[in-house]
């Protein structure tokens, strides 16, 4: 379909935004002066100024908060209407204005957290303290933290400076991995040729034709390996990058400078990657059960990803898995659930169906003056009905930080950002398990959310344990070279899926595929995320109103305190190995009825 031919209800209500561009245009023209530099010239006004006193901080942080928001409103409307059909020109034209604007405010803004960083102690000490100031007491903490690593205001001026040159690396990579790299055609089983992209690779992957699998295994990573050199180089260079920063700011460790600014202890992290060591036996046995299961006498790393139990066709329309996804949060409550209700079927929250050249994928958004929004593309598969659930635990997080929180505390931080759409996906499990279900669709479920925890929970604590243990090698002058990295890599395949499967040697070279090692330290998110979401599960359903008051409280305060105190508040510390141990036992849980099931 054409987008214009699409129907109301299938559409999510942007109008509720702005009526049309037209008043789009006219609030971007009145909040932001297009086309005159400074687009805030009382913003500039303050510049030399915030150490007068707590009132002027105030005010200066109310009207810079006040454009923000007027501005990420803009921009809500602008990139919603512009993945609606990315090829509407006008609306194109509007998303690049807003963004540029966005950058605009960051720069003319630039200026502020130094200048409040320079202020003497005794100044700052007493702001912290000044009752006027109290609605951005944490948010001026949170600045101040930074002050041990901040350098002189000319260092830093200067580190701003190489900043472009600086980050070379992670460009030069996402041009060679999304543009220059092309793969040669693969063959199936019946000898006709396959193209191999990146995307196909996934699919080919999970493919029943096991000479598929192993073809597109094959081949992707020789042509990684054929550029072995100068991945490495890649690599490196952006682990100097850290190693140069750390030094420079005077941190410990780079995994220190890293995860400083929110407050997460490096514990979480070694916590994390050495209780899922203690807990890799319960993986090779999912490793043997699979080698069993698929009746092959030698496991590859190609056979991974082919699902267990034979397809079970699980198919639902769009209105069914709406009312279904309402039934699965019935847990959390009353007033959630008519929140809920009201957002999916009568406010048009979600964007439901593809059209042409409408955005692919699926993803929450919105802004503080407006509900939150789902774009979707559903199909009616058993992936569409999770990731119906999976958004719309995202929305629900957004739609109560929104409401109980003020706008600087509004949007909760990315370490948080998975809890509450693992959790609405765990309810999803719970409710589909609880239906008449044949055993081999039990299965079919078993299998999937032992997939989900494989690839989220111990595949990324696996990049995480590799991250750190090049960034220790390369903070101790030790050379990161291409020998050493696919040993090292090699090493951590070994371990981490045991003795029943081939370790091929066309995997030592797969970290330098990995997008993800370019940004610092990102990848352990996802398994503290699944963790965390599933301590809070089992505690919901375990101790009932306590804990589902305290998980919506949770819910309710986007970051309006550092990610773990907000955890810890919910009842989930994630500085013990307890979230981890929780999660490999669930997965021992789920494995235990699979084997018996198949
Ligand atoms: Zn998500």
């Amino acid at each position: 379909m054409e987008r214009a031919e699409v129907l109301e209800e299938d559409k999510w209500n942007v109008e509720a935004l702005y009526p049309d561009l037209k008043s789009w245009q006219s609030d971007l023209e009145k909040s932001c002066r297009p086309h005159k530099q400074p687009h805030w010239p009382e913003l500039i006004a303050f510049k030399g100024k915030l150490g007068r006193g707590a009132k002027t901080l105030k005010d200066f942080f109310e009207i810079s908060f006040k454009t923000d928001r007027i501005i990420s409103k803009l921009f809500t409307y602008a990139h919603m209407r512009h993945d609606e059909d990315l090829a509407n020109e006008d609306y194109k034209k509007a998303f690049n204005v807003i963004s540029t604007i966005y950058y605009e405010f960051a720069q003319e803004l630039s200026w502020a957290e130094p200048e409040i960083l320079a202020l003497p102690d005794s100044t700052i000490q007493n702001y912290l303290k000044d009752p006027v100031l109290a609605d951005y007491k944490f948010h001026l903490e949170r600045i101040v933290r930074q002050k041990p690593h901040t350098l002189t205001s000319e260092q830093e001026e200067l580190l701003a400076l190489a900043g472009k040159a600086l980050s070379t690396a992670p460009s030069s990579f996402s041009a060679f991995n999304n543009a220059d790299l092309k793969f040669p055609p693969i063959k199936d089983s019946k000898g006709a040729a396959q193209e191999l992209t990146h995307a196909k690779y996934l699919i080919y992957l999970r493919s029943k034709d096991r000479e598929l699998r192993k073809n597109a295994f094959q081949t992707l990573h020789r042509s990684f390996s054929s550029f072995e050199n100068t991945i490495a180089e890649l690599f490196k260079g952006h682990m100097e990058h850290h190693v140069f920063s750390k030094r420079a700011r005077k941190y410990s460790s780079c995994l220190e400078a890293s995860l400083f600014p929110n407050q997460i202890d490096t514990k979480v992290y070694t916590n994390l990657v050495a209780s899922v060591r203690k807990g890799l036996p319960i993986l090779h046995r999912y490793v043997s059960l699979r080698k069993k299961a698929l009746k092959v006498d030698d496991l590859h790393l190609y056979d991974l990803y082919v699902p267990l139990v034979e397809s079970v066709d699980l198919k639902y329309d769009y209105k069914t898995a709406e009312k279904m996804v309402i039934e699965s949060v019935a847990p959390l409550g009353e007033e959630y659930q008519k929140v809920l209700h009201n957002g999916l079927q009568h406010d048009r929250w979600v964007d439901r169906y593809e059209n042409k050249r409408k955005r692919s994928g699926a993803y929450s958004t919105g802004s503080y003056d407006s509900m939150p929004y789902i774009l979707m593309n559903f199909q009616g598969g058993f992936h569409d009905l999770m990731t119906l659930a999976h958004e719309a635990g995202h929305s629900m997080h957004s739609f109560l930080s929104h409401k109980h929180q003020p706008y600087q505390y509004s949007n909760y931080p990315i370490f948080l950002a998975e809890v509450a759409s693992t959790f609405n996906e765990e309810l999803m499990f719970h409710y589909l398990m609880k239906q008449n279900l044949k055993p081999e669709e039990k299965a079919f479920l078993i299998n999937q959310k032992i997939e989900d925890i494989r690839a989220t929970f111990f595949r990324q604590t696996m990049f995480a344990e590799f991250e750190l243990t090049v960034h220790n090698l390369a903070e101790n002058n030790i050379p990161l070279t291409p020998g050493l990295l696919k040993e090292t890599y090699r090493k951590l395949n070994i371990d981490f899926f045991g003795p029943d499967i081939t370790i091929d040697q066309e995997i030592d070279i797969e970290w330098g595929r990995i997008p993800h090692f370019y940004s610092n330290f990102y990848v352990y998110q996802y398994a503290t995320g699944i963790s965390a979401a599933h301590a809070l599960f089992e505690k919901v359903m375990q101790e009932g109103e306590p804990a589902r008051k305290a998980y919506l409280n949770f819910l309710s305060s986007g970051s309006s305190h550092y990610p773990l105190d907000l955890l810890q508040r919910a009842g989930v510390n994630m500085q013990s190995e307890h979230p981890i141990e929780a999660t490999l036992k669930h997965f021992d849980r789920l494995l235990q009825e699979l084997s018996t099931l198949i």
